[in-house]
C-alpha cells in the first residue's frame, strides 16, 4: 500500500521514499504569465494538485514551491524567437510588468476556482535576480560557461551525463535540430543570461558583470528558485512532458553542474498533454480554451476537475465537450447521491476498510484517479455499508479527489405540482389501505423521475 510514483528518470514506477523522514519537497515549474492559462496547462496543475494531495493523505509533509515565470522565457525553448512577456504586453498595449501581474491573478483565480491547494511557496523571477546571477557565477567559476555575442552560455559537453532525464542521443539531435544561435558551441548550449542586445525594447533588466542591462535565460531561475527554498537536493520536481527534453534537462545541468555533479532531485515526475482534435493545446487560435471560455458555456471548473480525473495523467486526454458535458452530469449525481445520505446511521470503522483500502492502493499506484473515482461510486452502490460509513468515506476521498463534498448543501429540491399530487393521492389510498392503487400511484411518481418513501409523518419525495 505505500506509495508508487512513476520516475521519468528511470522509465519505472518506483517506490516513492523521501530523502528526509515524512518531508517531502516538491517543485513545479509554474505558469509563464503573458496570458490566460489554457486549460491543458490547468491539466498540468490539477495532476500535481492530486500528488500533493495523495502525499498528505498518506501522511507525508509538503513543502510545495511553484515559480511565476515573468522574465526570460522566450517562445522558442531553443533560445530563440520573441520574448513571451514582451509580445503580451505588444499585444495589449500594456507594460511587461502590468502583463505579469494581472495574468499572475489570474492564473492564482483558476487555481482556486479548480479547488487546487495553493503552493507553500509562490515565487516570482524577477524578485530572484540576485539568486540567478550567484548560481551562473558559481557555475562560471566552476568552469561550466563562456560568454559569446553579448551572452552568457551554459557549456553542455562539460557534463558527461548532459540529456540524462530525456535519454537524449546527442550525436543524433546534432544532425536533426535545426540551430539558429550562432553564438552557440554545442547545439544543445544554453543561454544563462542575455545582454540587452537581444532585444531593444527589453524593459526587464538588471545590472551585472557581464553588462549595464541584461536578463536571465528560462531555465536558471528555476535551480535557483528551487535550490533557495528546498535545498541543494530534493524529493520531486514535476511538470508537463515538454519540458523533459529542453527546460528540465537544463534544469538538471545548471544545478548538478553548481553542486559538484551530486544528484538533485530523487524523483522526476510528468503528466501528458490535453489534446484537442489530436493537437496540443495551444496558447493561440481555436485552441485556446480558458476555464472562463468553459464556464461561459455553463461548465463548472469542478466539472472540468472531474472530467480530468477521469483519465491517468500519464495518459494523453482528448478534449471535447460532449465528454464534457459527461461528466458534468456524473459529477451532478455524485453530488445529489452524496447529500442524499443520512447521517444518522449507525457507523462500523471495519466496513469501511475494504474501500479504504482499495481507494489508498489505487491512488498509491502512481495516482490512479480514474480507479479511485471508480471506488467513490462502488461505495455509493454498496448495500451493505450505512449511509453514515458511505459519507464519511467520501469524505475521506474527496481530500484527494477535491471535489468539494464537503462545501455541497442541499438545495432544496423543487417537486413538480403534479407529482405532489400524485404523492397525496398515495397518501390517501395508504391510509385507505388501498396497497394496489398506492403502487399504482409509486409507479407513475416513477415514471416522472422521482422517489416516494414513507415516513413517520407522510411520505418524502427524492429525484430517482
Ligand atoms: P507554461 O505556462 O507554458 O510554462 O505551461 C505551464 C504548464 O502546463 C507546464 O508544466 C507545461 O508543461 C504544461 N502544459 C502545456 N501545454 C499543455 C497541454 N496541452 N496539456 C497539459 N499540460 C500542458
Ligand atoms: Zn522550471
Amino acid at each position: 500500500m505505500s506509495l508508487t510514483l512513476y520516475n521519468t528518470l528511470s522509465r519505472t514506477k518506483e517506490n516513492f521514499v523521501p530523502l528526509k523522514d515524512k518531508n517531502v519537497g516538491m517543485y513545479a515549474c509554474g505558469p509563464t504569465v503573458y496570458n490566460y492559462m489554457h486549460i491543458g496547462n490547468l491539466r498540468s496543475f490539477l495532476f500535481e494538485d492530486i500528488l500533493k494531495r495523495t502525499l498528505l493523505f498518506d501522511s507525508f509533509k509538503v513543502k510545495h514551491v511553484m515559480n511565476i515565470t515573468d522574465v526570460g522565457h522566450l517562445t522558442s525553448d531553443a533560445d530563440v524567437g520573441e520574448d513571451k512577456m514582451l509580445k503580451g504586453a505588444r499585444r495589449e498595449g500594456k507594460t511587461v510588468w502590468q502583463i505579469a501581474d494581472f495574468y499572475t491573478k489570474a492564473f492564482l483565480d483558476d487555481i482556486k476556482k479548480m479547488n487546487l491547494l495553493p503552493p507553500s511557496k509562490l515565487c516570482k523571477a524577477t524578485d530572484h535576480i540576485k539568486e540567478q546571477i550567484e548560481m551562473i557565477k558559481v557555475l562560471e567559476k566552476k568552469g561550466y560557461t563562456y560568454f559569446k555575442g553579448g551572452n552568457v552560455y551554459f557549456d553542455t559537453s562539460k557534463l558527461d551525463d548532459y540529456g540524462k532525464l530525456a535519454q537524449l542521443n546527442l550525436r543524433a539531435e546534432t544532425q536533426a535540430r535545426v540551430e539558429k544561435d550562432l553564438n552557440k558551441k554545442n547545439p544543445h548550449d544554453f543561454v544563462l543570461w542575455f545582454t540587452k542586445s537581444k532585444f531593444q525594447e527589453q524593459e526587464m533588466k538588471w545590472p551585472s558583470s557581464w553588462g549595464k542591462a541584461g536578463y536571465p535565460g528560462w531555465h536558471i531561475e528555476c535551480s535557483a528558485m528551487a535550490t533557495k527554498y528546498l535545498g541543494k537536493q530534493f524529493d520531486i520536481h514535476c511538470g508537463g512532458i515538454d519540458h523533459i527534453p529542453v527546460h528540465h534537462t537544463n534544469e538538471i545541468a545548471q544545478s548538478e553542474a553548481a553542486n559538484s555533479k551530486k544528484p538533485w532531485v530523487k524523483y522526476w515526475l510528468h503528466n501528458e498533454f490535453l489534446v484537442l482534435q489530436r493537437e496540443k493545446m495551444a496558447k493561440s487560435g481555436e485552441n485556446f480554451i480558458t476555464l472562463s471560455t468553459l464556464i461561459e458555456k455553463g461548465i463548472d471548473p469542478l466539472d472540468y476537475r472531474y472530467f480530468c480525473l477521469g483519465t491517468h495523467y500519464r495518459k494523453p486526454l482528448m478534449f471535447s465537450y460532449e465528454a464534457l458535458e459527461g461528466a458534468k452530469a456524473a459529477r451532478k449525481r455524485l453530488n445529489e447521491k452524496f447529500l442524499e445520505l443520512k447521517k444518522t446511521d449507525t457507523s462500523s470503522a471495519a466496513k469501511q476498510k475494504k474501500y479504504l483500502d482499495t481507494f489508498t492502493n489505487d491512488i498509491n499506484d502512481d495516482l490512479n484517479t480514474p480507479k479511485a473515482l471508480a471506488v467513490a461510486w462502488d461505495v455509493l452502490k454498496e448495500e451493505n455499508i450505512t449511509d453514515k460509513d458511505k459519507h464519511s468515506l467520501l469524505l475521506k476521498f474527496d481530500k484527494v479527489l477535491g471535489l468539494n463534498l464537503k462545501a455541497l448543501k442541499k438545495e432544496k429540491l423543487k417537486i413538480p405540482a403534479e407529482v405532489k399530487k400524485l404523492a397525496e393521492l398515495r397518501l390517501v389510498a395508504r391510509n385507505n389501505k388501498d396497497w394496489k392503487k398506492a403502487d399504482e400511484l409509486r409507479g407513475r411518481i416513477k415514471e416522472l423521475g422521482y422517489v416516494v418513501g414513507d415516513t413517520k409523518d407522510g411520505y418524502e419525495i427524492k429525484k430517482e
